[in-house]
């Protein structure tokens, strides 16, 4: 896997990115198998999201649930501007014909910080 120019991606070897995008199939993947979008094994809780600052402000995500050490990762790889929610449930939103947002998305329902 590479990014359009060539240049590796910083999310390559994560389980759900695909040239440095999220794959749709792979969230799904995780969300109906509970398993971690960068490691892809199993998930216990609490799991944590990775997502924007707007993101963490709606408790909506579209990065899939990763393992405590694996959003640790990459939220490194990611950079700044990125803010992790640890919950210990979440509900998975697929969308809707019409709706705003075509993405798959995350809402952790029972927040631990
Ligand atoms: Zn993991």
């Amino acid at each position: 896997m590479a990014g359009l120019d060539g240049e590796p991606a910083a999310t390559d070897g994560l389980f759900a990115w695909e040239d440095g995008a999220l794959s749709r199939a792979r969230v799904t993947q995780c969300a109906l198998s509970r398993v971690c979008g960068a490691c892809g094994r199993p998930l216990g809780r609490p799991v944590v999201f990775v997502g924007t600052v707007d993101e963490h402000a709606d408790n909506t995500f579209h990065a899939p649930p990763m393992h405590v050490e694996c959003a640790e990762r990459v939220r490194g790889l990611l950079g700044t501007g990125w803010e992790a929610a640890r919950t210990s449930g979440f509900e998975f939103v697929r969308p809707i014909t019409g709706d705003v947002d075509p993405r798959p998305r995350f809402q952790p329902n029972s927040l631990l910080d």
